[in-house]
């Protein structure tokens, strides 16, 4: 008999191999100059962004990145400059 999985226990089947350097980086500037909307942080399927309470910057968890492309496209500004992982990094789907 088939046992249904949630969205959130078929992404914990992924696995990373990860890399010391970020694929994704974050213009700070923009983000604290002229974005109100924050869509990042509502965006990303894993959850990987948040700000920092203390500086005030954006920080995303990119060793947990599914390499969809979402935060590129919604992030209006173009505060972020996103590549994909280097050859042999970044995520390793499953079931996919
Ligand atoms: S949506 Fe873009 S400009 Fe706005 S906070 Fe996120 S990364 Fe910065
Ligand atoms: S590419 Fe997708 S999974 Fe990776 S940080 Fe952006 S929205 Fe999240």
């Amino acid at each position: 008999m088939a046992i249904a999985m949630n969205v959130e226990s078929k992404l914990g089947l992924d696995a990373f191999k990860l890399d010391e350097e970020s694929h994704i980086h974050i213009k700070q500037g923009i983000c604290k100059r002229d974005c109100k909307e924050k869509y990042c942080l509502f965006v990303c399927p894993a959850h990987l962004y948040s700000v920092n309470k203390e500086s005030g910057d954006i920080c995303v968890e990119f060793e947990g990145c599914l390499e969809c492309g979402t935060c590129r496209i919604a992030c209006r500004y173009g505060a972020l400059e996103w590549e994909y992982p280097r050859g042999g990094f970044g995520v390793q789907f499953r079931f996919g």
